[in-house]
């Protein structure tokens, strides 16, 4: 590939010099642009002008709106093209200047923008001033990028220079690609394919560069702007209708695991990486930009780490072992962290800062139900891929504080559709895997998480009132799974956590959570004693969230309703298990019986 120079210097009389050609002469400027040593235009110029040049190009390009008259000289002069080649093969010879020190030089190359990233400066701008419907003027500059594209995504992967550096200056490096694509998708460009005939190709490079720069994002926009890029990737909807059609026609769903791979790649630690150590570094990067970002980035994190994680699932029932995403998954403590620390902080208002209260809510909100729902299709989709990994996972959750964490969250997130179904699983499931199944050690460590009356009495409140609006649960058919909206659900929920709660507590020793010695003092409910006043007044607050209810809930409901919910979980999850893993999830693997409250 041919190197040319720019050379970062010049006079105030060659920039005004330049604004003036750029409006006056714009086929000079594109001459200009693609000038290599010892060359030189018609007119004289020479590599020297080419940094003026760049800088009153950059300048016109910025002005917004339709109308741009000396935009649209400049790229009927060729610009578009020029730029696209300057991406590809400019270099900056920053060593050669004269009579600098040493010291200065360091400086300067390390907080210096990648030689690159001036001429995609440009044509991001240019991008972004797209019409919705394309002007001629649009159209060339699109048709340059078609042209140029692979070239100049090829230098920018192998070339990463300053883009991957820390400091401020290098932000806008990592967003100026996914800046450009995001707005092709959203556009119609006239010829959609220019996007997905390329990005969705196994030769392209961009979905692993804006992948690389969502790795080293620091900051809430570049790591918003990179990742929802790639999350539009998994959802046409999302895009432009025209796109969206293309991507349909061309059944690019297909391709998706493919855009995984990419992924993968693009966080991999090293050319040389194992799937398995790639996988491991796209979760530490969702949680790193988990905890990084702020507003509803973080929202929109979780969502793109959802998309993953059904296009691996899926492909992996094709039978390719190539995403085995999934299995790292169940031993990414950080990620899992960092997912259990936000959940905990989403209770309250204000950690997804956004002036909009109501959206700031809608947002946490979301937020919670996508942990919880994503902790609740992991374990269930592990249950039968990996059984012999589950404990390892519950193990984690119970380490990481999930069950405090959805103590924090679950008078808020309990109304959302489908959260009930969310929670009978999760209960039903760690209930196979740590009291069924488990070990002794996880069984000692699932004590230390119990009771938990604030969760449990949320869950029977919440079946209660439910009940009282619409009456008494509906249940589901025999070997039918019940909706994921079922009211069935909200009655199912606090007998499977009552279980698992029941089945990890030892009656024997204070019903305070963390307390070990023996309980001699019975609590009105007949279900806990405390070793002490003091325990008994300390776990007040919560226990009495649940202790008058547990009796209230026989009185209205019954004995025999409990215990048919208890079967009909029971029962669906058997016939469930043996034919699919997908659609609308059961009770989870352990019969919620809950006769110790009677
Ligand atoms: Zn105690
Ligand atoms: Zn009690």
């Amino acid at each position: 590939m041919p190197a040319y120079a720019q050379i970062i210097t010049h006079t105030p009389e060659q920039a005004r010099q330049w604004h003036e050609i750029a409006r006056s002469n714009p086929g000079r400027v594109a001459r200009t642009l693609v000038l290599r040593p010892g060359q030189s235009t018609r007119e004289g110029d020479n590599q020297g002008d080419i940094y003026p040049a760049v800088e009153a190009v950059k300048a016109i390009s910025a002005i917004r709106g339709a109308d741009n008259p000396a935009w649209v000289n400049l790229v009927n002069g060729g610009i578009a093209d020029a730029l696209c080649k300057n991406v590809s093969e400019m270099v900056i010879f920053i060593q050669t200047l004269p009579n600098m020190p040493q010291e200065l030089k360091d400086q300067v190359t390390k907080e210096m923008r990648s030689p690159y990233y001036a001429p995609l400066e440009i044509l991001c701008n240019a991008v972004r001033n797209f019409q919705d419907s394309p002007t001629k003027t649009d159209k060339k500059v699109i048709a340059a990028l078609r042209k140029n594209w692979s070239e100049m995504m090829d230098r920018i992967w192998n070339e990463p220079e300053n883009t991957l550096r820390p400091e401020d200056s290098h932000t806008l490096e990592r967003v100026v690609v996914a800046q450009i694509v995001v707005r092709l998708l959203m556009i119609d460009p006239s010829f959609a394919e220019f996007n997905t005939s390329i990005l969705y190709e196994p030769s392209d490079l961009t979905v692993q560069i804006i992948a690389r720069h969502w790795k080293y994002s620091l900051k809430d926009p570049d790591i918003r702007t990179t990742a929802s890029v790639l999350f539009l990737l998994f959802e046409p909807s999302q895009m432009h209708p025209r796109q969206e059609a293309y991507f349909r026609s061309n059944r690019l769903e297909t391709k998706l695991p493919q855009i995984v791979s990419k992924i993968l790649v693009g966080v991999s630690p090293t050319a040389r990486s194992s799937k398995q150590q790639q996988a491991k570094a796209l979760f530490a990067t969702f949680a790193e930009n988990l905890l990084r970002s702020t507003g509803r980035t973080s929202a929109d994190q979780l969502d793109f780490l959802m998309v993953i994680l059904d296009v691996a699932k899926k492909d992996a029932k094709r039978g390719n072992a190539e995403l085995e995403a999934t299995k790292v998954l169940l031993k990414a403590t950080p990620l899992w962290n960092a997912l259990f620390r936000l959940l905990k902080k989403s209770a309250k208002p204000g950690f997804l800062n956004d002036s909009d209260p109501e959206k700031e809510k809608e947002h946490r909100l979301r937020f919670m139900c996508g942990v919880v729902g994503l902790a609740a299709n992991v374990l269930h989709g592990a249950s039968f891929a990996y059984p012999s990994d589950c404990e390892a996972l519950v193990r984690i959750w119970a380490n990481e504080n999930f069950f405090g964490a959805i103590e924090e969250t679950i008078e808020i997130f309990i109304e959302t559709p489908a959260m009930t179904m969310q929670l009978s699983r999760l209960a039903g499931l760690i209930e196979r895997f740590v009291v069924a199944e488990g070990s002794p050690e996880i069984q000692k460590l699932y004590r230390s998480q119990f009771p938990r009356w604030r969760t449990l009495g949320t869950l029977i409140r919440h079946d209660v009132k439910k009940q009282q609006i619409n009456g008494r649960p509906s249940w589901p058919l025999p070997n039918q799974v019940a909706p994921r909206d079922s009211t069935f659900w909200d009655h199912a929920a606090w007998q499977c956590f009552g279980s698992l709660q029941l089945q990890c507590m030892d009656k024997t020793l204070c019903g305070k959570r963390g307390c070990e010695n023996v309980g001699s003092i019975a609590c009105t409910c007949k279900v806990v004693t405390y070793c002490s006043e003091d325990c008994k007044t300390k776990d007040a607050k919560d226990h009495q969230l649940a202790c008058g209810l547990l009796g209230l809930l026989e009185d209205t409901v019954g004995k025999k309703l409990s215990n048919s919910a208890a079967k009909s979980g029971g029962q669906t999850e058997n016939s469930q298990a043996s034919t699919t893993e997908d659609g609308p999830a059961t009770a989870g693997g352990a019969a919620p019986e809950f006769n110790e409250l009677d």
